[in-house]
C-alpha cells in the first residue's frame, strides 16, 4: 500500500510541477512554446493516467487507464519532438511532416484504443504482492512494438535535428542546442535507468515533467542569459573604445582588446601604479576628483601624438554600494586632428573676411574721398548759376555721382548684411516723399529711354508712416532701376497700397515694367548675390547682381515678403509687403508729382546760424574749401584746421560750438585728436561730429561708442550736414527758415 501512495505522491507532486511550468509558459509567445506546451499538457494525461493505474479496482479500469497511458505518450513525443525542430529552426521540414506525423500518432492512439476490443496491443495481468495488495501490469504482444518503434522514430528524429543543428551552427550559438540536447538525453538516460530496474508501477512520465520543466528553464532563463552574456562580453571586447574593470581593491579585473592593445595592459599584473593609469589618476587626481574625465595624450615616436579621453567611474550595485571602478577610454586622435583642422580654416577665413573688409573700407574710402569733392563742388556749380544749359550739365554729373555712390554703398551694405550688422532706424516718412524722389531720380533715365513712369498710391495712405526711410527708399529704387533698366518699350508702373492692422499698417510696394521679363528656370536664383541672371539679353546692361539679393535681405530684416511674377517678353512684377507703423494716421490724399517749375536743383538753406562758430578739421584743402562753401548760406564763422595739432592748438584759444573732425589724417588722426581736445580745456565738452570716408559696415557704432555725437560719411549732402548742425548747435544762435 505504501508502494501506491508513494507513487500517487510522486506523481501528485509532478503535475504541480507541470502546471506551474504550464503557466511560465504561456508567456513564451513564440511557436516553440505552444508546443512545449503542448507536451506538457499531454504529460498531465499521462500523469493522471497513471494515478488511475496504480489505483484501479479492477482489470478493466487498468486497461483503459494504460491505453490513455500509452496515447498520452505519443502526443507527448510528437509535441517534443515538433519542439526540437522549430527550436533547431528547421521550419520547412518540420511543417511538412507535422500532418504525416499527426496522422501516424493519431493512427496509433486508434490502435492501442482498439486493444479494448482486439486485445491486439497488450494484456492486463493481477501482481499480487505478497503484502496483498494488487497491481495491474501489462504483457505485450507484437503490435505494442509497433506503437513503442513508432515513438522511438520520434525521439531520434527530434535528436536528429539536434545534433544536425549542433553541427550546422557556429560555437556562439551552438552552446543553445548542445544545452536542450543535454536536457534530453539526460531524461532518456534516467528513464532508461529507471525501466532497468523493471518495477511495478511506471513512473518515469514524472521524467517528462521534469524534462519540461528544464527545458522551459534553458529556453527561456539559462540560454538566453549565456548568450547576452556571451554577446556582451564580446561586444565590450571588440568596441573602439577601451574599457578596463577593478575590483574593490583596486586589482584589475578586466581590460578589453583596445585597451590590451592601445596600452599594453596585461590583467595580470595591472594596478594603479602600471602606465599610463598612473598618470591618468594623477591627472585625475590633480583636478581634485576622485572619479572624473581628463585628456590623455601619448607621444607616438613614428606618428603625431594620439590623443586620448579617459572618463574614470565607480561601479556600485543597485543599492549605491561600490563594487569596483572603471576607465572608459576613447581615442580622439581624428576628432581631435579635424578640430584643428576647422580651427585652422576658421583662422584662414577671419583672416580673409578682415582682408575683405580692409579692402572694402580701403575701397569705399579712397572712392569716397575725390567723390566727396565731385559732389560738394557740383553742388556749388547747381547753387550759383541758373544757366539752364549749365544745370542739366550739372544734374547729369549729379546724377552719375549718386550711381557710383549707390554702387559703393551696395557693396557695403551688402557686407553689412552679411556681418549680421544691418540695424533698422526708424524715423517718420511720407511716401508720397519717397514716390516722388524715385520718380524723379529715374524720371531722366526713362525718358532718355521713352519710357513712361506711372505711380499710383491709395488715398488711404497715412501721412506719417514710421519705419526705416532709407531702407524703404533703397527697396524701392532698386526695385525701379532694375525695371527701367531691363525694359526697352513701354513702361513702368508703381504702386502703393496699404492695409490697416491693430498695430500699424502692411505696406504693399509693386514695380510692374512690361520689359524682357525672367526665365520660369531662373526665379529660384534671382535673389542670389553676384547673380545675374539671363546673361544673353543682360550683358550689355550695367549691373552687379546685386540690388535684388540686398532687396531681399532688407525685406527680411523688416519682416516683409518679396515676390515676383514674371513672363519672358512681356514684363516683370516685383511686389513687396513690409509692415510698418504709423506716426499720422491722416489719409496723404491723392498722390501729385510736383511740375516741372517745382522740380528743381534748387537749394534753400535750413537756418542760418551768424554767431555759430564751428571749427572743420582734414587734411585735404578741397574737402575744407567744400565744407566752407556749402555752408556759406548757414553764414556759420567756420575755422579750418588741416590736421590734428593745428585742431588741438586752436581749441586751446577759441571755444567752438560744434567740431567736424576727418578721421583719417597724419598723426594725430581724428580720434587722437577727438581724444586730446575731450581731455581737457575750454572745448572738452563740445559737440564733435566724425566726418569720414569711412563708411564701412558698424563704423557708425564704433565712432558713437568712442564717445562721437554724430556721424556724417562722405561725400557729404548738403541736407544732412546742415541737419546735423541743426541738431547739434546752441539753440539760441540758430535762426531757421
Ligand atoms: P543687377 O545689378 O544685375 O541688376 P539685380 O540683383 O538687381 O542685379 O538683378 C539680378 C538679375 O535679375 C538681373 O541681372 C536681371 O537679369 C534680373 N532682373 C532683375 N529685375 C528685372 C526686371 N525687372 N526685368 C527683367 N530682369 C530682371
Amino acid at each position: 500500500m505504501y508502494t501506491k501512495t508513494i507513487y500517487v505522491i510522486i506523481d501528485c507532486l509532478a503535475i504541480i510541477d507541470i502546471i506551474f511550468t504550464l503557466r511560465a509558459i504561456r508567456g513564451l509567445r513564440e511557436r516553440s512554446g505552444r508546443r512545449l506546451y503542448g507536451a506538457m499538457f499531454s504529460a498531465i494525461f499521462a500523469i493522471l493516467a497513471n494515478i488511475m493505474i496504480a489505483l484501479s479496482p479492477g482489470p478493466l479500469f487498468a486497461e483503459v487507464s494504460y491505453c490513455i497511458y500509452f496515447s498520452a505518450i505519443d502526443w507527448i513525443i510528437f509535441f517534443l519532438s515538433g519542439f526540437c525542430m522549430h527550436y533547431t529552426e528547421h521550419h520547412d521540414i518540420m511543417k511538412k511532416m507535422a500532418v504525416p506525423a499527426a496522422i501516424v500518432m493519431g493512427l496509433d492512439t486508434l490502435s492501442i484504443f482498439l486493444n479494448l476490443v482486439f486485445g491486439h496491443q497488450f494484456y492486463i495481468y493481477k501482481n499480487i504482492r505478497p503484502s496483498g495488495v494488487v497491481f495491474y501490469q501489462t504483457g505485450f504482444y507484437t503490435p505494442y512494438y509497433l506503437h513503442l518503434a513508432v515513438d522511438y522514430i520520434a525521439i531520434i528524429v527530434a535528436l536528429f535535428f539536434i545534433i544536425l543543428r549542433i553541427v550546422k551552427s557556429y560555437s556562439f550559438y551552438r552552446i543553445k542546442y548542445v544545452i536542450i540536447l543535454s536536457v534530453l538525453l539526460f531524461v532518456i538516460l534516467l528513464n532508461v535507468a529507471y525501466m532497468m530496474f523493471s518495477l511495478v508501477l511506471d513512473a518515469s512520465v514524472v521524467f517528462y515533467a521534469v524534462a519540461g520543466t528544464l527545458i522551459y528553464f534553458c529556453i527561456s532563463v539559462f540560454v538566453p542569459r549565456r548568450l547576452m552574456n556571451a554577446s556582451i562580453s564580446r561586444t565590450v571586447d571588440e568596441m573602439s573604445e577601451g574599457l578596463i574593470l577593478f575590483d574593490v581593491s583596486n586589482t584589475c579585473i578586466y581590460a578589453n582588446s583596445f585597451s590590451r592593445q592601445q596600452f599594453g595592459i596585461d590583467v595580470n599584473t595591472c594596478d594603479f601604479s602600471c602606465e599610463p593609469i598612473r598618470t591618468i589618476i594623477m591627472a585625475l587626481r590633480e583636478d581634485h576628483t576622485e572619479y572624473g574625465e581628463t585628456t590623455y595624450v601619448k607621444a607616438d615616436p613614428e606618428n603625431d601624438s594620439r590623443h586620448y579621453r579617459v572618463r574614470y567611474n565607480k561601479l556600485s550595485d543597485g543599492k549605491g554600494r561600490s563594487i569596483g571602478s572603471f576607465f572608459l577610454i576613447k581615442d580622439e586622435t581624428e576628432e581631435v586632428y579635424y578640430l584643428n583642422k576647422i580651427k585652422e580654416a576658421k583662422n584662414e577665413a577671419d583672416d580673409a573676411n578682415r582682408a575683405k573688409s580692409s579692402f572694402l573700407a580701403s575701397m569705399s574710402h579712397e572712392i569716397r574721398t575725390p567723390l566727396n569733392s565731385v559732389l560738394g563742388m557740383n553742388e556749388m556749380i547747381l547753387r550759383s548759376t541758373d544757366d539752364p544749359e549749365i544745370r542739366d550739365y550739372a544734374g547729369s554729373i549729379r546724377m552719375s555721382g549718386e550711381t557710383l555712390l549707390s554702387l559703393i554703398n551696395d557693396i557695403l551694405d551688402f557686407s553689412k548684411i552679411e556681418a549680421n550688422r544691418m540695424e533698422l532706424v526708424e524715423t517718420e516718412y511720407n511716401l508720397h516723399d519717397i514716390l516722388r524722389d524715385c520718380y524723379h531720380y529715374f524720371e531722366q533715365a526713362s525718358f532718355s529711354k521713352d519710357l513712361y513712369i506711372h505711380i499710383q498710391c491709395a488715398e488711404s495712405m497715412p501721412l506719417k508712416i514710421s519705419g526705416d526711410e532709407n531702407r524703404i527708399r533703397q527697396i524701392l529704387s532698386n526695385l525701379l532701376s532694375n525695371a527701367v533698366k531691363y525694359t526697352s518699350t513701354g513702361g513702368v508702373e508703381i504702386s502703393a497700397s496699404t492695409a490697416y492692422k491693430e498695430d500699424g499698417i502692411l505696406l504693399t510696394l509693386r514695380v510692374s515694367d512690361t520689359g524682357i521679363g525672367i526665365d520660369r528656370k531662373d526665379l529660384p536664383y534671382l535673389f542670389d548675390a553676384f547673380r545675374r541672371v539671363n546673361e544673353k539679353q543682360t550683358a550689355n546692361i550695367q549691373g552687379t547682381g546685386l540690388g535684388l539679393a540686398i532687396t531681399k535681405d532688407l525685406v527680411d530684416i523688416m519682416r516683409g515678403s518679396i515676390s515676383v511674377e514674371s513672363e519672358v517678353g512681356k514684363g516683370t512684377t516685383f511686389t513687396v509687403t513690409i509692415p510698418q507703423g504709423i506716426a499720422d494716421k491722416t489719409a496723404a490724399g491723392p498722390f501729385r508729382l510736383l511740375d516741372g517749375s517745382e522740380k528743381d536743383y534748387s537749394y534753400k538753406e535750413q537756418f542760418t546760424a551768424e554767431t555759430a562758430h564751428i571749427l572743420v578739421v582734414d587734411d585735404v584743402p578741397l574737402n575744407l574749401k567744400l565744407i566752407c562753401a556749402l555752408l556759406k548760406k548757414t553764414m556759420v564763422q567756420v575755422d579750418t584746421a588741416d590736421g590734428g595739432n593745428a585742431a588741438i592748438s586752436m581749441c586751446k584759444d577759441t571755444k567752438y560750438d560744434v567740431i567736424l573732425l576727418d578721421h583719417r589724417m597724419p598723426d594725430p588722426d581724428g580720434i587722437a585728436t577727438f581724444e586730446a581736445i575731450r581731455r581737457d580745456g575750454i572745448n572738452k565738452e563740445t559737440p564733435v561730429v566724425m566726418l569720414t570716408a569711412n563708411a564701412l559696415s558698424g563704423a557708425k557704432e564704433e565712432y558713437m561708442g568712442l564717445g562721437f555725437d554724430a556721424y556724417l560719411s562722405k561725400p557729404v549732402r548738403s541736407e544732412e550736414l546742415e541737419a546735423t548742425l541743426l541738431k547739434l548747435l546752441p539753440k539760441d544762435k540758430v535762426q531757421t527758415v
